[in-house]
């Protein structure tokens, strides 16, 4: 059964069951690829209805996660992790240190961070027991909250959307639409404001939506219709799946750029998208931001250089569009191939010349010095 649900998900590494019945846990480690580098990502809790739930989950989040750090340039492969349970009633720091352990035991193969249903409270249990943990508190020399990262990036992927479906060298005076003002979107719209474009923003929650409306001179929409409302570019902010069968033909933007995972309901609205002639910047490579911010934790922090590290966005999604526009294929299918790509022929090189993985990092310093 794990064998075919693994076949069905993806072609994984390693993949770690983490069992410990004195303390309630119950997790799954999927170590999707190692070619770039140290399999990197979060840790969800979560109240999964079976434990085949939670195991396609993590096969399917941790292959994610070596695309999207492929595709950001950066020297990290793909996991996650998935914490069996209710993040509401069952986090007890037995539990997290439980969990640190099964961490430190790959020696650096994984390394984890926090992710839906796990608070910085919990990384710094599972940091008590190992080094290989991201997104620590910045008194601990962590990173702190990657968002305004991410939406540094974002700005930078709708700046080469403009840049590919306009010609436009700057944003101003162009129309950005933002659905979602938290911690993205917010940062987002600072920027977006700084850049002189014309902004329009949407949110379910009223508060936020005034306090930039009092801020900024910025109009506001319903949060139904900013989807489908005249723009230059869409930026979504908020949940999954926005481009889908019922907003797909309304649509009337020129491209959509914006920080939201998941965007597409399916793969097939991507080959819509280019139908239409909309240009879609791919979610994950839009939203790396974030993931570029933790990269930079690994190496010894600085906000400046995490700022400077996402404006790399803007270059890899002017590379998806090359490859899409010569291969005649969706941006999505493009960003896909770049990742490919890169670990192909990169992590061909990483691990004929440096014997990738060999040895065990006994620091997480001592990791990032083996990448070099
Ligand atoms: P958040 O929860 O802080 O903000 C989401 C906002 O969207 C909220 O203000 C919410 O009220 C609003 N919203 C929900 N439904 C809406 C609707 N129908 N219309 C309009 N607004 C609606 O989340 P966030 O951290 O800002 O993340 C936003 C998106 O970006 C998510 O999809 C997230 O997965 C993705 N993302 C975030 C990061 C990060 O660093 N925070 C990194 C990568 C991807």
């Amino acid at each position: 059964m794990p064998f075919e649900t693994i076949a069905k998900h993806g072609d994984h590494e390693e993949i770690v069951f983490c069992n410990n019945p004195e303390v309630g846990l119950k997790a799954i480690i999927a170590i999707h690829n190692t070619a770039l580098g140290p399999a990197l990502g979060g840790t969800r809790m979560w109240n999964y209805a079976t434990e085949e739930e939670a195991f396609v989950d993590v096969l399917r989040l941790s292959k994610g996660m070596t695309y999207k750090a492929a595709a950001a340039g950066l020297n990290l492969g793909g996991g996650k992790a998935v914490i069996i349970g209710d993040p509401k009633t069952q986090k007890t720091e037995a539990l997290f240190r439980a969990f640190g352990a099964f961490v430190n035991s790959l020696h650096g193969m994984y390394i984890t961070a926090e992710d839906v249903g796990t608070t910085v409270k919990d990384m710094e249990y599972i940091f008590m027991e190992t080094p290989y943990v991201t997104g620590i508190p910045k008194a601990f020399g962590g990173s702190g909250d990657p968002s305004p990262y991410t939406a540094h990036g974002t700005l930078m992927g709708i700046k080469a959307a403009a840049k590919r479906k306009l010609g436009a060298d700057s944003l101003e005076g162009l129309r950005v639409t933002v659905q979602g003002l938290g911690n993205v979107g917010s940062n987002l719209v600072d920027y977006l404001v700084a850049e002189k474009a014309i902004v329009t923003i949407a949110d379910i929650d009223k508060e936020k939506v005034n306090h930039l409306t009092n801020k900024y001179d910025i109009q506001s929409l319903d949060p139904e219709s900013i989807i489908t409302a005249e723009t230059d570019i869409l930026a979504p902010c908020a949940l999954g799946a926005v481009i889908n069968d019922k907003t797909i033909s309304n649509l009337k933007c020129k491209a959509i750029a914006g920080g939201a995972n998941n965007q597409l309901a399916e793969s097939r609205h991507a080959s819509a998208l280019k139908e239409l002639g909309i240009l879609y910047a791919p979610d994950y490579v839009v939203n790396s931001g974030g993931l570029m911010n933790v990269f930079v934790e690994l190496e010894g922090y600085s906000s400046e250089r995490a700022i400077d590290k996402t404006t790399q966005v803007y270059d890899n999604l002017m590379q998806v569009f090359d490859i899409a526009e010569k291969e005649d294929c969706t941006t999505e299918e493009a960003a896909n191939r770049l990742a490919e790509y890169r670990i192909k022929n990169i992590g061909g090189i990483r691990q004929h010349h440096q014997g990738r993985m060999s040895r065990p990092f006994s620091t997480l310093k001592e990791m990032v010095d083996r990448q070099k």
